[in-house]
Formats: structure tokens, C-alpha cells, sequence
């Protein structure tokens, strides 16, 4: 089945203590959909500028990411610019230009309303919801979002959850929504403000998932290099929502745990290198390669 995901379209510029790169696509449709496109066809819904290369349009083609819902117009494209610090866990935003996404209202063609499965990837709650209005039923939907709009547009944010069944969010997030200083007591709560589903994740410690008297807690795949951590939340979210439409008839919480490792794998993936770059050559084996590690690392009690 496909995934429908709407997002940001970015061009970014990121700068970590060893290098800089400017103008690289970016944005959370961009990392979402590259991953999800690995277990399902994607409809992609975003905006875009004049100065957007036609060469993206031509690459989402070549790996089933269906680009009619995104919006060419005239002006320049969303630019996002951040800088990393040493431990590349803390990022300060460095400059924001909304451009053409300043004035974006996502218009769902009409052959994406019935699309089962949907990733409200991060952008504004009301422009999450307006997708949501203009689809006919959807049996799972996914919802990314970011500390910004909890502390500006918290209300329109309080609206949507009822209406999704899976957040995911990180722990500052999760801290900063509940007021809780307990993760477990932080992803509980979530879960009364109307997802049946919560998604916690620690960077490169993890993530905890929550559902109705369910627990599960993976940590991260262990890397030694890492070049850029943008984009790894989308590309978690994307493997997750991308695994589950392409699997999945009705989600339960063991087909969660294993989306929850997929995204993983695959964000593991994306910090490996500036961009998209690390998931633009990546392969099916590569990825099922590392899902095996995860099974192992995960086991503790060792067959003689
Ligand atoms: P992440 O590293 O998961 O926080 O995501 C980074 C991506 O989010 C970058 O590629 C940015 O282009 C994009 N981004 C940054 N700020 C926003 C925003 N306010 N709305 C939507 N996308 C954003």
C-alpha cells in the first residue's frame, strides 16, 4: 500500500566543526519519503521554488515517490540553515527563510484522498490538519513535530492528536509538552492527549514506544562516523510510516516494535553522510543487513 507524506521541502545549508555544505536538499518530506520509498510507493504532498532542481523530480521518479502532489511556485524554496557543536547532538538553527512555504496550503490531488496510510511529517499542526480534512478516512496516520510548534502553536497541536495515531517526537520535546522529567512518565501522558501510539526518540540512545499497556525500548545502531545528524528524526519517521504501509494490513504493536527498527536502520543510514546522500545508494540488502544486527545486539540470553 502507499504512504501518503507531507513535509517541508528544503534546500539547507549545515555546518558541523568539520565542514560545510550549502544549498544541499533538505526538508522533512525530502528524508521521510526517501526512506519510506524503500518498503512502499510514496505521494508526495510540499511546495518548492523556481530554483528547485528538476533533477530531484526525476530522481523521486526513478524510486516511486509520486511528486503530483508537490506545488511549483514561483519564488525561491524553503531554506533552512543549522550549525552542529562537537558531540553533534546540539544544533542551533542559524538562519530560516520561508520563501514559497510561507504562503503553502497543501492541496491533495485527488487521486491521494484515499491513501490508507499517512505521514504528516514535520510542518504546522494546522497544515498537518488541513491535509487530514481532505482525506477519506485513512487507516494509520503518523505525526512528526518539533519543539517550535509546541511552544507556538500549541493549541492547533492539541486539535490534531486526537486525530492521529502515532506521534513521534524526541525526548526534549516529550519533556517540554508534559512538563515531565521522566520519559516513561512523559510517553504515557502523551498517549491520554489522544494517539494511541507514542514514539520517544534519544538520538543516539534509542527510542522508547508506548501503547495501551505496551512498552518497548531499542537503542541506536552503533556508528563511528557520523557527518551530518539532520534530517535523522524524518528519516526515522519515514522508515517507520514507509515500513508499515508496505507491510502491514492492520497495525499492531509487535508490527510497531519492528517499524520502530526499520527506522532506525535507516536513520542510521542518513547521518552517515551530508544530505540525502547516505540513503540515495543505499540498497534493500544493506539495510536488512543491519536490521539482523539490531535482532542480535538485542539479544542478551546467547545460545550455547
Ligand atoms: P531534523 O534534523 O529531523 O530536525 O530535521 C531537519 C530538517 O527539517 C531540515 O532538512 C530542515 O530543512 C527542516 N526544517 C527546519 N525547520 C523547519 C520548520 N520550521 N518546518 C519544517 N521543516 C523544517
Amino acid at each position: 500500500m502507499s504512504v501518503l507524506i507531507v513535509g517541508s521541502i528544503a534546500l539547507d545549508t549545515v555546518k558541523t566543526p568539520v565542514e560545510e555544505h550549502a544549498d544541499l536538499l533538505g526538508g522533512s518530506a525530502s528524508y521521510a519519503a526517501l526512506a519510506a520509498s524503500f518498503f512502499s510507493p510514496v505521494r508526495l504532498v510540499g511546495v518548492v521554488g523556481n530554483d528547485f532542481p528538476e533533477s530531484e523530480f526525476d530522481f523521486w521518479r526513478t524510486r516511486n515517490i509520486d511528486s503530483g502532489g508537490v506545488q511549483r511556485a514561483n519564488g525561491k524554496t524553503f531554506r533552512w540553515s543549522g550549525e552542529y557543536s562537537w558531540d553533534l547532538n546540539t544544533r542551533q538553527t542559524r538562519s530560516v527563510a520561508l520563501n514559497v512555504f510561507e504562503h503553502f496550503k497543501p492541496e491533495l490531488p485527488d487521486s491521494y484522498r484515499k491513501t490508507d496510510f499517512v505521514l504528516l511529517a514535520n510542518i504546522a499542526p494546522s497544515l498537518q490538519a488541513h491535509v487530514l480534512d481532505q482525506m477519506e478516512r485513512p487507516r494509520f496516520v503518523v505525526a512528526d513535530t518539533m519543539d517550535l510548534w509546541i511552544e507556538t502553536t500549541r493549541s492547533d497541536l492539541d486539535a490534531l492528536l486526537p486525530r492521529i495515531d502515532l506521534l513521534i517526537l524526541n525526548d526534549s520535546e516529550a519533556r517540554e509538552m508534559t512538563k515531565e522529567t521522566s520519559l516513561i512518565k512523559a510517553g504515557r501522558r502523551i498517549r491520554k492527549f489522544g494517539p494511541s501510539y507514542v514514539a520517544i526518540k534519544k538520538g543516539e540512545h534509542g527510542a522508547l514506544l508506548f501503547g495501551e499497556g505496551e512498552f518497548f525500548s531499542c537503542g541506536a545502531y552503533p556508528l563511528e562516523d557520523i557527518h551530518d545528524p539532520t534530517g535523522a528524526g524524518d528519516t526515522f519517521a519515514g522508515g517507520m510510516a514507509g515500513y508499515l504501509a508496505g507491510a502491514v494490513k492492520k497495525v499492531h504493536f509487535t508490527d510497531l516494535r519492528k517499524a520502530m527498527i526499520y527506522g532506525s536502520v535507516l536513520a542510521s543510514f542518513a547521518v552517515e553522510a551530508f544530505s540525502l546522500e547516505g540513503l540515495r545508494s543505499l540498497s534493500m540488502d544493506e539495510i536488512n543487513q543491519r536490521y539482523e544486527m539490531f535482532k542480535l545486539m538485542s539479544q542478551f540470553e546467547v545460545p550455547a
